[in-house]
């Protein structure tokens, strides 16, 4: 019986040995959030496996509870990393969730995948009265007043995750091109994802600058579209190899070396172009070609001679290694080394740092308990740090920290690694 199976393209289908050789050694078991969780087998990794394998081979109905536990999983990836041989147990979950959005197609989730995030003007409009709400003040008088108190809980902890949002969304504002500060010696395309343009232009603005700063000509083309990672959770692939052509069009109009992002999210997803297109005949070639030049900016800074900002950032700092960066992306020391070579930075190291933070895209809206104990964890292991500030390059990750940080009252800044070595710089002229 192989009626589950059948629903998926080729490209979605797991490898065999991605669920046939589990030996239930259970190494993933002390890695996974939710299994920590609910010390429940149905919740750990090797007990999605095995839900996966009956529900895709058809010996198991697709219960509520079998699909609640594909979607409960937060793709942390951190059960790959354990398994000694080789299964990968959140792509099962990914193929379940394929299933399911085809068995079950709702609505609303046609209109937010298709209709909305695909479409930056569209989700430009969507988040304006987000803007207005902290541009016009209002959500100064929520906190001075003492509203927000009065929230519900899981929306105070919503309202929590807002970072400093800009007036203009990033995309109107930046220019095309932005040329290098003296001799240019390299060709950089910007990949400015929704969430950067969107909430965290201050941040994305910085990236530029100090590209700009160490001889980089950057091309951001401003027609790109969300990079695809949220409709992958959800089982729209169609839509993601979409989003995927028109991405690789838009940068491929421009003779480029690299496309840098400063989100670890759209970095593993636009590194997963070439896999996502690879049985596309005519796209399979220039997707591998745009994948393997893409690059965390942290990344991309290790691979050129950086300058050292003569400025100096006097702060107590500690990282916290974004799923999507690390696991996703192998990335983890760059994003070290650039906060280690700014003068007054004292590093500190958090334990469990490579550990999920809760967020996962959508999780403290979905599954919010499970992802606010996770949090509360990470916020333990900060509070242990006695750091002013954590740098994470994801604004999922830093929206999360965010949230956890209003939850305890904690007086500490959330920034993207790169902000630090900006304000160094910036530090020169004082
Ligand atoms: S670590 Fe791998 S082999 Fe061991 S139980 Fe987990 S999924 Fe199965
Ligand atoms: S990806 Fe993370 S949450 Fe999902 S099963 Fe693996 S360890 Fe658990």
């Amino acid at each position: 019986m192989v009626k589950n199976m059948n629903i998926l393209t080729d490209l979605e289908k797991p490898n065999e040995s991605d669920y046939l050789n589990c030996i239930r050694c259970g190494l993933c078991l002390s890695v996974c959030p939710t299994y920590q969780e609910y010390l429940s087998e149905t919740a750990s990794p090797r007990g999605r496996v095995a839900l996966a394998r009956k529900g895709l081979d058809g010996e198991l109905e697709l219960s509520p509870n079998l699909i609640e536990q594909m979607y409960s999983c937060f793709a942390c990836m951190a059960c790959n990393d354990v398994c000694p041989v080789g299964i990968r147990p959140a792509d099962l979950a990914l193929s379940m969730r394929y299933v399911q959005e085809q068995r079950d197609p709702r609505p609303w989730k046609k209109t937010l995948f298709e209709g909305l995030i695909p479409h930056p003007n569209r989700m430009e409009l969507a988040t304006l009265p987000l803007r207005l709400y902290q541009v016009l003040g209002i959500r100064r008088l929520v906190f001075a007043l003492g509203i927000k108190r009065l929230f519900p809980k899981q929306l105070r902890d919503l309202e929590g995750m807002l970072p400093h949002m800009p007036q203009h969304p990033l995309r109107q504002v930046l220019p095309q091109l932005s040329k290098a500060r003296g001799e240019a010696k390299h060709e950089v395309g910007y990949f400015l994802g929704c969430a950067q343009s969107l909430m965290f232009a201050e941040e994305s603005s910085a990236t530029v600058r100090v590209l700009t700063r160490n001889g980089c000509n950057v091309t951001t083309p401003k027609e790109v579209e969300c990079c695809g990672m949220p409709a992958t959770g959800y089982g729209r692939m169609d839509l993601v190899r979409k989003a995927a052509k028109h991405n690789i069009s838009l940068f491929e109009k421009h003779d480029l070396k690299v496309v840098v992002t400063d989100c670890a999210t759209c970095g593993s997803t636009l590194k997963e172009y070439g896999h996502y297109l690879k049985d596309d005949p005519e796209w399979a070639e220039r997707a591998k070609v745009f994948s393997a030049k893409v690059r965390d900016i942290s990344e991309f800074l290790a691979e050129i001679p950086l300058e050292k900002p003569k400025g100096r950032v006097e702060a107590k700092v500690t990282y916290h290694d974004p799923c999507h960066l690390r696991r996703g992306q192998k990335v983890w020391e760059q994003p070290r080394n650039l906060l280690k070579m700014i003068d007054g930075v004292e590093f500190v190291e958090m334990p469990e740092a490579d550990t999920c933070c809760g967020s996962a895209g959508s999780q403290l809206i979905t599954h919010y308990e499970t992802s606010t104990h996770v949090l509360d964890r990470k916020m333990n292991n900060l509070e242990s740090t006695h750091a002013q500030i954590i740098a994470s390059g994801c604004p999922g990750c830093q929206m999360q920290l965010n949230s956890g940080l209003q939850r305890r009252g904690l007086n500490v800044r959330v920034v993207h690694p790169i902000t630090l070595l900006d304000e160094a710089y910036e530090a020169e002229n004082e």
